[in-house]
């Protein structure tokens, strides 16, 4: 039988979760994980044109330009991975992205089926983040406190070491806090008033908030 794509935004706050539970959607709705923080971070690591275009903007916690960001989306969109469907985490940050990503999607008679939006206070923000930890190799993500790995600092799926991400210093978090508030959060209004949007209490566990999503989709299943 044919189905529909499906297409999700994750939207919240630095640390809210959208990473977990957008991996999470993609594993159990069969879509692709689309996160542009994680397709920077590997430009970066790669020390591509993008990468060093884009790497002092990700230091200083602000956001890259939109037409850097935009080429990479554009490419992923249109590859075979993403036929099915995606997650976006990370995308889009502010309304210009929103609607490049409603324009790239109307091309392929698509449209962005749900938002979800992951609600966690602000004072709780700057604790998760200042505990997390990735895998530099497989990009499984820990916490210090509430999700340590078995062996400290070592990535309990493949065993490479562990990393503070570089912006999840406290400085960079705050202003990453800032241009959230100031620049992304707008984007509820603008899926609410299409009616797309979905909110979900982001607090608790990983399960818990797994099991509001689902609640939240619904009526989105395929
Ligand atoms: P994230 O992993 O989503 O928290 O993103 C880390 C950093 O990558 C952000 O603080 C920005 O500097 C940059 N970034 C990620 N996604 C975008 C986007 N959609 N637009 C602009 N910059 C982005």
């Amino acid at each position: 039988m044919l189905t529909r794509a499906l297409d999700v935004v994750l939207l919240g706050p630095p640390g809210a979760g959208k990473g977990t539970q957008a991996k999470r959607i993609a594993a159990a709705f069969e879509v692709l994980h689309l996160s542009t923080g994680d397709l920077l971070r590997d430009e970066v690591a790669r020390g591509s044109d993008m990468g060093k275009a884009s790497e002092a903007f990700m230091k200083r916690g602000e956001l890259v330009p939109d037409e850097l960001v935009g080429k990479m989306l554009f490419a992923r969109l249109h590859s075979q991975s993403a036929a099915a469907g995606c997650t976006y985490d990370g995308y889009p940050r502010n309304t210009e992205q929103a609607i490049l990503l409603d324009g790239l999607l109307a091309e392929l008679n698509r449209r962005v089926d749900v938002a979800l939006y992951l609600n966690v206070p602000d004072a709780d923000l700057l604790a998760r983040l200042a505990g997390r930890r990735s895998c530099a190799a497989c990009g499984a993500v820990f916490h210090v406190v509430t999700t340590p790995p078995k062996v400290e600092g070592v990535c309990d799926a493949c065993g490479a070491a562990l990393v503070q991400r570089p912006d999840d210093e406290e400085g960079v978090i705050r202003e990453r806090l800032r241009v959230y508030h100031a620049q992304t959060a707008p984007l509820l209004k603008f899926y609410a008033d299409r009616g797309a949007l979905r909110e979900v209490d982001g607090v608790g566990t990983l399960d818990e908030v797994f099991g509001r999503v689902r609640e939240a989709m619904r009526s989105k299943r395929r």
